[in-house]
Order: structure tokens, then sequence, then C-alpha cells
């Protein structure tokens, strides 16, 4: 099939109780990793683009990567996302380009313009058989440009979603409910610590969930920011020469349980970075003398699998949801 629009992605993903995995794509080894994962799991998958990584690797070179993607798995729904649009031009300029998807993030921005400029993208999108995700609420961390220092996160106001989603015409809401870009998402002042010294983040905020979803019955929402940081990873960084402490992520099994809610997207990036990093550094350590860089991209892109694959199973439940 071409690629698709999440919009009958998500109408399943809300009535089986399951989340659709959206992943960051930036080169091969990460689309291949990401695309074989779903391809063997029978998993429908978000592939999206940061404004970061179409200034990296280009947009025509991320589309066409996506475009061999989709033809190499022709069974799954691959839908091509544009994450945190940041105006009206690139998102217009995705649509154009292919995508089948948008997000306007103007979170940061006061309610009116928030609804003014998600409006005039959700137009041109529906005009272009595209949909459009915005966002209320800030998460705080770090993403490519996105820069919100922890302590100015605010949570979505759940009175506010009913008057936002009906004036914008948007399809999806990606909402703060206390998760965070990067790999250091709490400050380890808003942690405690378990008896391992592992850090152990404020649980997420059910009840803004709960109440943005008695709004909104049968809308999808989205969550940002919800890598997990497995100690695993970070521990074989630091053991292959890295420097990442306390880096924390959302557990898990937080996640699971608003993947069986409204929540009907999750963003996952970071994991996805830090596998890549711990087994290059761990190959790197362990292979002084090799220097093709196939040799350690390999195992890479086998890290980036097994990831998916982890989160399909484990937090997301979209396996042969196809
Ligand atoms: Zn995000």
């Amino acid at each position: 099939m071409p690629l698709v629009t999440t919009t009958e992605m998500f109408k399943k993903a809300y009535d089986g109780g399951y989340a659709v995995g959206a992943f960051n794509v930036n080169n091969m080894e990460i689309v291949q990793g990401i695309t074989e994962a779903a391809g063997e799991l029978k998993s429908p998958v978000i592939l999206q683009v940061s404004k970061g990584a179409r200034a990296y690797a280009n947009h025509t070179y991320l589309v066409k990567m996506v475009e061999a993607a989709v033809a190499e798995n022709p069974e799954i729904p691959i839908a091509l996302h544009l994450d945190h649009g940041d105006s009206f031009e690139l998102c217009k300029s995705c649509i154009d380009g292919g995508f089948t998807s948008v997000m306007i993030d103007m979170s940061s921005k006061p309610f009116e313009e928030n609804i003014a400029i998600t409006k005039q993208v959700v137009e041109y999108a529906h005009d272009h058989g595209a949909v459009v995700e915005a966002e209320l609420g800030t998460l705080a961390g770090v993403e490519d440009e996105v820069v919100v220092e922890a302590g100015n996160e605010s949570y979505t106001k759940p009175e506010e979603v009913e008057e936002f989603v009906s004036r914008t015409g948007c399809d999806s809401l990606a909402i703060a409910i206390g998760t965070s870009h990067g790999a250091y998402k709490f400050t380890p002042e808003q942690c405690t610590r378990n008896e391992e010294g592992i850090l152990v983040p404020p649980p997420l905020r059910f009840d803004v969930l709960d109440e943005v979803v008695k709004k909104l019955p049968g809308f999808p929402i989205v969550l940002h920011g919800s890598s997990s940081v497995p100690q695993e990873f970070v521990k074989m960084v630091n053991q292959y020469g890295g420097n990442m402490p306390d880096a924390i992520g959302i557990p898990e099994e937080q996640l699971r349980k608003a993947a069986q809610s409204a929540v009907c997207k999750i963003n996952i990036d970071s994991d996805i970075r830090l596998a890549m990093t711990a087994v290059i550094r761990q190959y790197m350590t362990e292979h002084p003398d090799h220097f093709d860089p196939r040799q350690y991209l390999k195992p890479a892109r086998q890290a980036v699998k097994d990831m998916v694959s982890r989160k399909i199973v484990n937090v997301l439940g979209s396996d042969n949801k196809i």
C-alpha cells in the first residue's frame, strides 16, 4: 500500500486499546531498523521527521528512503509525519513534498495565536489529503531546536481542549501530562532514588489525561517525549567511554497504561539514539582496528530494530494490528 495518513490507524488504535509508535528518522539505518521491526511484527508505524532531521538529511533523501521502506513492507501501514512544525510554511512544504501528516506546534504561543496558526495549517492539510497534530501544554526538555527548561513546562489545561479542537479542526492533539523530551527528562531534584541509586521520576498525570478524554471522547491523543531511557543502555554508554550520568526516562509500564487509553500515538526518539550509540561505542572499543562504517552500523541498525520491537510488544501493543 502507499503511504497512509494516521486517520485509520488512530481509529483502530483507539478502539483496540493500543498506540502506534512514532519514531524519528534521520538516516538509512534508522529507517530500515524501524520498518524491519514493524514489518516482522505486523505493526502500523509512523516515521517522523523533525525540522532538524530535514536540515541534516535533506527532505528528498528522507522521503525517498521512506518510500523505499514502503516498497519493502507493502503490508504495513506507514505514515510520514513532520514532528514539531514551527510555521505554516514548513508544514506546507512537507505536505507539498509528500508527507501524509504534519504537526504544527504553537504550544509556546498564546491560546488564540495557537488556534489561528493551527487552523491555517489544518485548512491547507485537509485540502491536500493530509492530517494535522496540534499541541496544548508544554513539555520540558530538549528536542532538536525545541528547548524548554525544567520548571517552564506546563500541563495541558483540560478546560481548553474542547474549544481548541473544535475551532482548529485538528485531527489529533499532543498533551503535556509529565512526559519530557530528551535523555535527561528530569533533574535529580525532581526525582527520588531507588535502592540502586537510579533516579525514579515523578509519575505521569493520568488525572489530567482522564479529564482531557472526558472533554474529547473518541479523539486521538498524542504523547511526546516518551522514551524510557533503559538503564542497561546508559550503563553500556558509560562503560565504553561515554558520560551520561543520571539519564532518565518514563517507565515503560506507565506508557503501556497510556497506550491502552485514548493515547493513540507515542513518540519515541531518545531510546533509538541511545541504543545505537551504546552499540557503536561497544563495537569501537572492542574492535579498535576496524574502520569500515558498515561494520559498526550493522549492529547499530540491529539495535534500532531490537529497540523498536521491544516498544511495539511491551509498550505500544501494536503488534499484529495491520
Ligand atoms: Zn516532541
